[in-house]
């Protein structure tokens, strides 16, 4: 029996861009299935924070001539105000820079090596002879050799998703400088994953309830056979190797001027930020990471897949103590924008904090729901963005909404004698909640959230159909108000994840509270009655006329 749930998101870099795609791609997704399993009744603990290591970092730090340090301190609030305005459910949201991190990223390493999954070798990496230095992967440029993408970073390739090496791109240069690099030996620490590949390909196949791209795609990496992978670079930012600890015949060249890889290091953020959560609130971390019936989520965009799905396992198996392993890694394709890819420079973006600024977080929330890219690229289309406001959320739920409450409060005046709830309405709205737990178990928010919406189109033909305003029987009048007022109260908790500030709005009118608590499963059909409104009913939403396209 499934009880406890730990959720972990994507952790955002600190370089100032919080465009869209990270909504789409992890924030909203990841704070619905939380406040889904809350109001289930799931010990539910969800976890992230700012990813404050690694090139994207330094290469933003260098570009506006201040150090990695003030690039982090500046951007922080940034990412704060970004999971607060939007309203994610985080029981802690802390940073890779803490103490308790880099204590138990060193601790991680330090297992790794015991256990014999840690080997030290010479390598080649990126120098640029022109600065004098090591260049990490990200700080250059080239073709990627599998695919001939051009302007591909030197760890990854956008376009075929390959994990790139040193040397796996063609023409590499220099991002800053523009200059030619060339390839040079240097020591380093590799993670040994061949030694793991059985034990990763038995924890895929066991993992078929995966989105079928998402496991064919971690299948595909696993038949090209895993390889080592070095886990430190040559770089002053970043979590450095605890030296003192390591035995002497292990320790590697120019140790001091080493750090943790960021994809090594971050993902650690997942167990640090729990046991930060565990000291900070008196709870214990065994519970979420020892536990075996706690099921473990993950949300990111697919730029993440291999690291949530063969690199962080691996990382959790090698320190051979039964961590829980991921779970369901819910992994979202990319968000386009009106077609094309984002990118700020060539001026397709959209800032996250200015659109929730300018139309309200709960339309935002509320269109991305409806196009969240789970088993494909979604586009955010501005036309859409409106049309979806109007036509579902203001003409179909705000105003089912309003007039039922209108003419409760104004021709029942908010008294109904005999409270009969119409079979069908009892019926509809059992369904609609067992498909709808159903569906989000399984991580399918899109068809969670589409089932809302015919559930809500059910509502309106019914009350369409009944026409209670042209009705005399007074029986009859108190059935069909006092089943659309069933209908209005499950559409709150159903909506609740969604758009949870409207949802609270409603329940101050109806004078309810949205409350999770352990044990305890919203998801049933409850009947409440004697409902007295705590204000006079005034449309819950407006409709969108500032979008001009
Ligand atoms: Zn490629």
């Amino acid at each position: 029996m499934i009880k406890r749930i730990f959720i972990g998101t994507a952790w955002p870099y600190v370089n100032g861009d919080l465009h869209i795609g990270h909504l789409a791609g992890y924030l909203i997704p990841a704070d619905i299935f939380s406040r889904f399993c809350r109001l289930k009744g799931y010990e539910t603990l969800m976890v992230s924070g700012t990813d404050c290591h690694g090139t994207p970092i330094t290469v933003e730090a260098d570009k506006r001539k201040i150090t990695p340090q003030e690039l982090v301190e500046e951007y922080i609030p940034k990412v704060h105000e970004f999971v607060k305005t939007y309203q994610a459910t985080y029981d802690i949201f802390t940073s890779t820079t803490t103490e308790n991190h880099k204590k138990i990223t060193q601790e991680f390493f330090l297992n790794l090596l015991k256990n014999g999954y840690i080997s030290k070798e010479k390598s080649y990496q990126y120098f640029s002879p022109e600065e004098n230095r090591f260049l990490p992967d990200r700080y250059v440029e080239g073709e990627c050799k599998f695919c001939l993408a051009k302007e591909q970073r030197g760890d990854q390739c956008e376009n075929c998703g390959r994990s790139l090496e040193p040397g796996d791109l063609l023409n590499p240069k220099s991002k800053l400088k523009g200059t030619p690099v060339i390839l040079k030996e240097t020591e380093h620490y590799f993670f040994d994953y061949p030694k793991l590949q059985k034990e990763i390909e038995d924890f895929v196949l066991n993992s078929n309830h995966w989105r079928e791209w998402v496991y064919k795609e971690t299948l595909g990496f696993l038949k090209e056979g895993l390889k080592k992978r070095a886990i430190t670079r040559d770089i002053d930012w970043g979590v450095p190797l605890p030296k003192e600890k390591i035995p002497k015949n292990f320790l590697i060249e120019n140790i001091e001027e080493k750090r943790f890889y960021v994809w090594f290091e971050a993902v650690i953020g997942y167990f640090s930020a729990t046991v930060e959560w565990a000291e900070k609130n008196n709870k214990s971390w065994e519970d979420f990471w020892l536990d075996p019936s706690c099921r473990h989520y993950y949300f990111m965009g697919k730029d993440n897949l291999i690291f949530h799905t063969i690199f962080w396992p691996a990382e959790l198996i090698g320190q051979q103590k039964g961590y829980n392993l991921p779970y369901f890694p819910a992994v979202n394709n990319f968000l386009l924008l009106e077609g094309k890819k984002f990118s700020k420079s060539r001026g397709i973006h959209i800032d996250s904090l200015e659109i929730a600024k300018d139309y309200g977080v709960d339309y935002v929330r509320f269109y991305i729901s409806s196009i969240l890219p789970e088993n494909k690229d979604a586009d955010f289309k501005w036309q859409e963005f409106k049309e979806t406001i109007n036509n579902e959320l203001v003409d179909k739920i705000g105003n089912f909404i309003h007039r039922v409450l209108v003419f409760y409060e104004e021709k029942l005046n908010q008294k109904i004698e005999n409270e009969n709830l119409a079979q069908e309405v009892l019926n509809k709205t059992e369904e609609v909640f067992q498909k709808y737990e159903k569906h989000l178990e399984k991580c399918e928010i899109v068809h969670a959230f589409n089932l809302v919406l015919d559930y809500v189109g059910f509502a309106n033909q019914y009350l369409d159909r009944e026409k209670p305003w042209s009705l005399k029987n007074k029986e009859k009048i108190e059935e069909i108000i006092f089943s659309s007022l069933q209908i209005i109260n499950s559409l709150r908790i159903m909506l609740w994840p969604f758009i949870p500030q409207s949802m609270d709005k409603l329940s101050k009118i109806l004078g309810l509270k949205i409350e999770p608590k352990v044990g305890q499963n919203h998801f049933v059909f409850q009947k409440i009655e004697n409902i007295k409104l705590r204000e006079k009913p005034t449309p819950l939403f407006e409709k969108e006329r500032k979008i001009v396209t």
